[in-house]
């Protein structure tokens, strides 16, 4: 399942079909019928995980530049690194909506009556 959603696919089934746009799920997955948002304020825990990872990122960065630079990292090395956390926190944030479905399944498995079959 972990893998399914770092390669943005339908967490649960593995579905490649689930996004209408750039960053926007379909409703449901085509194939399995699983409800993305399962209930209302549902994509705040996927805005937690792409802040988390961009926290991850600049600390990895800054650590990173006072490492190779000697203790004194240049001041075009911090702006670079908040520059690549603001590009990356846009780039990932499909992929953080699939991991924090993984992350929400793992803690609330999709339950029978939850299928779309079973309403
Ligand atoms: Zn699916």
């Amino acid at each position: 399942m972990l893998l399914r959603a770092l390669r943005r696919h339908c967490p649960v089934c593995g579905a490649r079909e689930i996004w209408k746009a750039w960053g926007e799920l379909r409703a449901h997955c085509p194939d399995c019928g699983y409800e993305f948002e399962r209930e209302e304020g549902y994509w705040v825990g996927a805005m937690i995980v792409n802040l988390a990872v961009a926290l991850v990122a600049v600390v990895a960065y800054l650590v990173g530049g006072l490492i190779a630079f000697g203790g004194r990292a240049p001041s075009w090395w911090v702006w670079l690194s908040i520059g690549l956390v603001l590009v990356q926190g846009i780039v990932f944030y499909p992929r953080s909506k699939t991991l924090w479905i993984w992350l929400d399944l793992t803690v609330h498995p999709y339950e029978e009556q939850e299928r779309p079959d079973r309403r």
